[in-house]
């Protein structure tokens, strides 16, 4: 990853962008190291796409995540400046994204394939990625998904060759455990490659997922994830979107008070044999304060306290529990 040596990093990013010749192509060319290989545009501003590696297929355990970057000398789609660009442009925009699944390899995937047409993670030669737009907010200036948003299929950016993180299902040793995966927005995507595995290599247990989203439109994977209840009797899709006039909002919080119950979940949230996935914004996860004696738990209710109080545990690295958890920020 060197920058050839005719590039003055030095200068002002408008002084190189106007007098250095094929900036772009000589940047892309010494930093990227994959190809977009899909990208489907749900709205403006959620997308799937698929991250092709030029070196072959990168292997990670499902719920892991990768970091995918693109330089800040990339054209954004607002009109918002890093206040430091002119000493970053000749550098990465690099974010930490989850390994999202296609969740099926066939496109008839509401015919009943059973596991035949399950997406297997060793066999993608691509990674799929969900994410979203975030927005410029007074002096916060977000990096890389307004540089995203310009993008197409056959776009180069770099992805790191390592995969990261320990949210994933590793510790359901039990194929007939419940098991509940909760997430806002595109903190889905860990969580369908977790439930696509599971149902793929045989799990028994009943799996629930509940999604929220603003918009029925943010909420992506609906319809594979209604074939995959039709297929599954032990598979349960709940999508919630939150500001949608003619469905009362709810969060995830509201959810796991109120309905989760063994008459309304149709079994037990039982601690000792129940493991629950949480994934996306920070809020809803709601993790404990941890510098004091005591943990002290967010003012805004999170999920984390609710589970606790139900004599869940926080799953940690030398402390293993069966509240597992992914911030996205
Ligand atoms: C382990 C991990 C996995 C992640 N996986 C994903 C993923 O699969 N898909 C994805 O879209 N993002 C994911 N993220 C977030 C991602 O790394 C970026 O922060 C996000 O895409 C915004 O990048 P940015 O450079 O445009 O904004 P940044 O400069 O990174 O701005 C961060 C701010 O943007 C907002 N934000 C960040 N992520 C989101 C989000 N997903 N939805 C809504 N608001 C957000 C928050 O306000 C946050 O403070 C993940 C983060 C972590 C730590």
């Amino acid at each position: 990853m060197a920058i050839p040596e005719s590039i003055d990093t030095s200068v002002t990013f408008e002084e190189a962008r106007t007098t250095i010749p094929d900036l772009t192509s000589k940047l892309s060319d010494a930093y990227y190291n994959a190809t977009i290989s899909y990208f489907n545009r749900l709205t403006d501003e959620v997308w799937i796409f698929g991250v092709k590696p030029d070196d072959g297929p990168v292997s990670f355990v499902p719920g892991q995540y990768t970091s995918l970057g693109l330089g800040y000398w990339e054209p954004r789609i607002d009109d918002a400046i890093e206040s430091d660009i002119d000493t970053q442009w000749s550098k990465l925009a690099r974010r930490s994204y989850s390994v999202s699944s296609p969740m099926f390899t066939s496109d008839d995937y509401h015919a009943d394939h059973g596991v035949a047409d399950l997406a297997r993670c060793e066999d993608l030669d691509d990674i799929e990625i969900y994410a979203v737009l975030v927005s410029p907010d007074g002096d916060f200036v977000p990096g890389l998904t307004p540089r995203l948003a310009m993008k197409n299929v056959g776009d180069r950016l770099f992805m790191g060759r390592k995969m990261a993180g320990r949210y994933d299902a590793t510790a359901v040793d039990d194929p007939t455990a419940p098991l509940v995966f909760l997430s806002t927005g595109t903190g889905e995507a860990p969580q369908m490659a977790m439930i696509v595995e599971l149902l793929r290599t045989g799990h028994t247990g009943p799996i629930v997922s509940v999604v929220t989203a603003r918009h029925w439109s943010d909420l992506v994977y609906v319809d594979k994830n209604r074939a995959l209840e039709k297929r599954f009797d032990n598979y349960t899709y709940l999508p919630i979107p939150t500001r949608e006039p003619d469905v009362e909002k709810r969060y995830i919080q509201d959810v796991v008070r109120n309905d989760f119950t063994a008459d309304k979940l149709g079994f037990e949230l039982d601690p000792t044999n129940t493991h629950v996935f949480v994934c996306g914004n920070p809020d809803m996860i709601g993790l404990p304060d941890e510098s004091g004696d005591q943990p002290v738990f967010p003012t805004t209710l999170g999920v984390s306290e609710i589970l606790v109080e139900r004599g869940f545990k926080l799953d940690k690295r030398k402390d293993p529990g069966n509240i597992h958890f992914e911030e996205f920020w």
